[in-house]
């Protein structure tokens, strides 16, 4: 595609990314076929060509972000799948961040809107202040449909999303040792803010089958949000400060094998950390170097010798890739193959490379077009009849909590009890008979 930015425009090193990602472009229009917004309405605005159109114009003439702009921005998920489908490799990924940045320095949105986001990126990275949110949801939460009816979409989305338990209290800095008497590695684990309230179960299984294969798991002092939250609502200061001080935390740490992180959300970003602080002189050594030591979960989890207990479930699974594994990592094979090796029955979903509709924040501010992706995956899903979904990202689970009667877990508890771990709780609360028996696979 051609750009006309000038000399000066292109002195600025974030415009000139934006140039060489755009003039990757042909304009093929292969990845209208796979966008979710452009698959449901059919809106070239709302596909990755007409939206990369509409950034190429704002940002060639220096023009401020105008509401039509930014809603059709808002409107992507960022879920990539039109960077696993694009034949000529452009890297919408950095395009759309660099673009939700700029909305937000030259665009003023509506009141409660501005109010809204800034809620979210003030409580959900922060997990004493989270689950003090969550605790307000709860007493909240039976109201979701009345606030619905009254047209209070993103509150009612809200407190749908929000669990019916009271938040755990969040994972503290600590040094699980390895089990057994060969140590194997060490990894700093990524304790999260949301997936670790929400569900604190996932981390935990993790930290059991690592340390049960001899891999010693430190959550570090002084790591928090991976700075996606915020990156995603296009806020780069506050997603800069939290990107700045993992990156600390981590290099403070030394000798790590990994740096591993359960939610693929959080993964994504922590491995574009190198891209998100190169032309931080004081960091962006360091970040690199982080960005090339974090691995998904089952990533790494793929590099051990796991092997089934006895008492292995093998149940039938209905495995979702979440968008941030299978088109932000480009893992595909690894969560499928071990839960294969297992004793679990795999099925793929059909339309797989399509979004549930989760997308960090994306089901509380656009619950709308969320609700109708969410509805859509969910019957691809409920027809292959499994006993259970599986996925590798807590804002997936949080989406299928919300509207399906099949249990969701993430892929690492199913492991985790497949090698010798407890049942996950979801199952054990959900459905205790028939999933928690060994032998239900066999039935
Ligand atoms: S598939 Fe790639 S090259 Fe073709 S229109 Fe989409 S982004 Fe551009
Ligand atoms: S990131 Fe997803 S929603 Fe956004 S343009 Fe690409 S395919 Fe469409």
């Amino acid at each position: 595609m051609q750009t006309s930015f000038t000399l000066a425009q292109l002195a600025d090193p974030d415009i000139a990314e934006a140039e060489k990602i755009l003039r990757a472009c042909v304009h093929c229009g292969f990845c209208t076929a796979t966008c979710p917004t452009y698959v449901l309405d059919g809106n070239e605005l709302d596909s990755p060509r007409g939206r990369i159109y509409l950034i190429k114009d704002m940002l060639e003439h220096d023009r401020a972000a105008t509401a039509e702009v930014t809603e059709h921005i808002d409107r992507c998920l960022s879920c990539l799948a039109c960077m696993t489908t694009c034949p000529s490799g452009v890297h919408y990924m950095h395009l759309v961040d660099h673009a939700r940045a700029y909305i937000e320095q030259t665009y003023r949105r509506p009141l409660s809107e501005r109010l809204l986001r800034a809620m979210l990126a003030k409580l959900m990275p922060y997990p004493q202040r989270f689950r003090l949110a969550l605790a307000a949801a709860l007493v909240a939460k039976p109201f979701a449909p009345l606030a619905a009816a009254v047209g209070l979409k993103r509150l009612a989305a809200m407190l749908r999303l929000s669990p019916w338990r009271p938040p755990s209290p969040p994972l503290a800095p600590q040094i699980f040792p390895a089990a057994g008497p060969r140590k194997r590695g060490r990894v700093a684990l990524l304790a999260g803010c949301v997936n670790d309230l929400l569900a604190p179960q996932i981390n935990a299984a993790a930290i059991r089958t690592l340390t049960r294969y001899g891999i010693e798991v430190v959550v570090a002092e002084a790591a928090g949000c991976c700075g996606s939250l915020v990156h995603h609502m296009g806020r780069e200061g506050e997603a800069l400060a939290q990107v700045r001080a993992n990156v600390e935390a981590w290099t403070a740490l030394g000798g790590l094998d990994a740096i591993v992180i359960t939610a693929s959300g959080c993964g994504t970003t922590v491995k574009d950390y190198g891209y998100m602080l190169r032309t931080d002189k004081a960091y962006a050594e360091r970040a690199s170097r982080v960005a090339g030591l974090a691995r998904d979960i089952t990533e790494y989890l793929a590099t051990l010798p796991l092997a089934a207990a006895a008492s292995a479930p093998g149940l039938v699974v209905a495995y979702h890739a979440a968008c941030s594994l299978q088109h932000g990592q480009r893992i595909t094979r690894q969560p499928k193959e071990l839960l294969v090796r297992l004793g679990f029955t795999v099925k793929d979903v059909p339309d797989g490379h399509l979004c549930c509709g989760s997308a960090g924040t994306y089901n509380i501010l656009q619950p709308d077009i969320a609700r109708r992706l969410r509805e859509r995956k969910v019957g691809t899903i409920e027809r292959l009849r499994p006993d259970v979904i599986a996925a590798g990202n807590i804002g997936c689970i949080t989406q299928f909590a919300s509207g399906t009667a099949l249990p969701a877990v993430h892929t690492v508890e199913l492991i985790d009890w497949a090698t010798g771990g407890p049942c996950p709780p979801t199952l054990r609360e959900l459905r205790p008979p028939a999933a928690t028996r060994p032998s239900a696979a066999a039935s």
